[in-house]
């Protein structure tokens, strides 16, 4: 059907937390949907230490299921974005707080060894069998010990799914054609967001953010991938609300208009880190040069 060009194609987001697929390239995420892309998150971690970041959340009931919770908020942003999702079953690390930072709690995702964790994330792959995986970059995106364990462990699965010597009784050996890091949270796009607040005299959320955000023009550099999702950026925001208890709607992910970032900023920005295919950068699509799947 000519409603749905991309019908036959599979991507696979890995994610640390969940909240992240809903933060993270989510726009694109039901651009891709809405096209006929069947999209499957993995969550490494259920987020059972994550913190209540929305005070209308901070209420006893909650916290004593925070797990629960999380699994509930989780099903209805899956629901939102029209994807579907597996746990990979670890045990969120926490986010570690102090100086110096306390040893991280013993059992937790960070301290599972990278090839036992690749080897679930494996046989994930070889069920799914995608053609574009995405993960996090090597920092993590931001430095929390379970984003850079999700990191680690994609790109250890990523290399080892197609290896018919790698991880033998985790299935049929599938290679994904593309391996892609999120790099939507970049400074020149909050710069440019910021600077059009101002612009309309509107409070921007970033002004002491970006003073304390030195410019990396090298790694800003990094992007190859613009896709463009401004008409999704609703079905985004409506993810992001439903993980109630990690997003404060009076917060800043919500200071700034819709409108205003469709003008400014209307992509979400990938690096192609791995290509099995043809696909000459700068792209605008995380599918460029694989062919249509029979
Ligand atoms: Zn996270």
């Amino acid at each position: 059907m000519s409603q749905r060009p991309r019908a036959g194609y599979r991507l696979m987001h890995v994610h640390a937390h969940p909240d992240d697929e809903s933060s993270k390239g989510a726009a694109s995420t039901a651009r891709y949907v809405a096209e006929g892309v069947d999209v499957h998150v993995v969550t490494c971690t259920g987020g059972e230490r994550g913190s209540i970041l929305n005070p209308k959340m901070e209420r006893p009931d909650i916290l004593a299921n925070i797990t629960e919770v999380r699994r509930q908020e989780m099903e209805r942003a899956r629901d939102i974005l029209g994807v579907t999702q597996d746990w990979l079953g670890f045990v969120d690390s926490g986010w570690p707080d102090g100086d110096p930072k306390p040893p991280l709690p013993e059992g937790c995702f960070a301290l599972v060894p990278v090839e036992e964790a690749a080897e679930r994330l494996v046989r994930l792959i070889r069920e799914f069998r995608p053609h574009v995986v995405t993960t996090y970059d090597e920092r993590g995106g931001y430095p929390h010990p379970d984003h850079i364990a999700c990191h680690q462990v994609s790109v250890a699965a990523f290399e080892a799914a197609g290896d018919p010597d790698a991880f033998p009784d985790a299935g049929e050996p599938w290679q994904p054609a593309k391996l892609y890091y999120h790099h939507s949270f970049n400074r020149p796009r909050m710069e440019a967001l910021h600077e059009a607040m101002l612009a309309h005299g509107l409070d921007s959320p970033w002004g002491e953010r970006l003073k304390e955000w030195k410019p990396e023009p090298e790694w800003d550099a990094r992007i190859t991938t613009r896709v463009p999702c401004s008409d999704y950026f609703g079905v985004r925001d409506q993810a992001l609300l439903a993980h109630a208890t990690q997003i404060d709607p009076d917060g800043h992910w919500f200071a700034i208009p819709r409108e205003v970032q469709a003008d400014v900023w209307p992509t979400e920005d990938f690096e192609l880190v791995v290509s099995h295919v043809d696909s000459p950068t700068p792209e605008d699509d995380l599918f460029a040069g694989i062919p249509a799947p029979q």
